[in-house]
């Protein structure tokens, strides 16, 4: 029996995100969208993404209303790619996966994630312990764990070094 290419026949919402997100490099695309990437150039640097498969997805991201593409430049025309309410939504799920792969994974501290107001780290939802609040995500302050390569070699990691809150437009 071949396998489908799709889970039409999962009675799950899992599944039915998924088919969204579930593809390789989608939800790294939603990432750095959160992180504030816009740009298809800083995608594809940051990423090493094959332009191609990056079309793809930043399409498919914006089909499905994750992302919404805005022109910010009218000769030669440019888009860049924001990330919607929708795509926001993904931000605690991102975060839970990114501790898991911490604990589970890696081993290894990359980036932290704090509340902006009173500099705690957040827990696996996106809360703050100290404050007991969901952080909205415009408050989460983003900062280079000790594991993070201090000299990486493309711009958009480069700028990442440099705390800034997520969604804030990267400006490399
Ligand atoms: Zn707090």
């Amino acid at each position: 029996m071949a396998l489908g290419k799709d889970y039409a026949t999962q009675e799950c919402s899992i599944a039915d995100a998924l088919e969204i997100v579930g593809e390789r490099w989608t939800l790294l695309v939603v990432r750095d969208a959160l992180f504030g990437v816009r740009r298809y150039n800083d995608f594809l640097v940051h990423l090493g993404i094959p332009r191609a498969v990056l079309s793809a997805r930043l399409q498919k991201l914006t089909e499905r209303g994750v992302l919404e593409k805005r022109r910010y430049q009218h000769s030669p025309p440019r888009d860049e790619y924001v990330i919607t309410a929708r795509g926001i939504a993904l931000w605690p799920t991102l975060r839970s996966l990114g501790l898991w792969g911490r604990e589970h994974v890696t081993g290894a501290q990359l980036r932290s994630f704090r509340h902006a107001g009173c500099r705690t780290e957040l827990g696996a939802y996106g809360e703050c312990p100290a404050c007991g609040v969901v952080v909205p995500v415009e408050d989460v302050l983003m900062e280079p764990g000790p594991a993070l390569d201090t000299n990486p070699t493309d711009p958009v990691s480069r700028a990442l070094l440099t705390p800034k809150r997520l969604l804030e437009p990267l400006s490399v």
